[in-house]
């Protein structure tokens, strides 16, 4: 059975999070606590920071629990 996931967005990115694969490393709401909080519901705020930085920040995520699609034309990146 697949894992129930999170889903956020603002008009430029989508941001999804699989609670299931986390591994609580804390490097998301180290390195980028304005987005992602670790004590607040929903605890991914994504107005709080630019959507490159976001995505850099998701980037880093050793589980894969976190990722992004960007939407509108903006071309894909992996
Ligand atoms: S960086 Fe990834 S694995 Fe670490 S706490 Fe955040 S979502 Fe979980």
């Amino acid at each position: 059975m697949e894992d129930a996931k999170n889903v956020y967005s603002n008009s430029e990115i989508k941001v999804t999070y699989h609670p299931g694969k986390c591994i609580h490393s804390g490097k998301c709401y180290q390195g980028l606590s304005e987005v992602f909080r670790s004590s607040v519901i929903p605890w991914v705020k994504l107005d709080a920071a630019e959507s490159d930085h976001i995505i850099e920040q998701i980037r880093k995520c050793p589980s894969g629990a976190l990722q992004f699609e960007r939407l509108g034309s903006l071309s894909e990146v992996k």
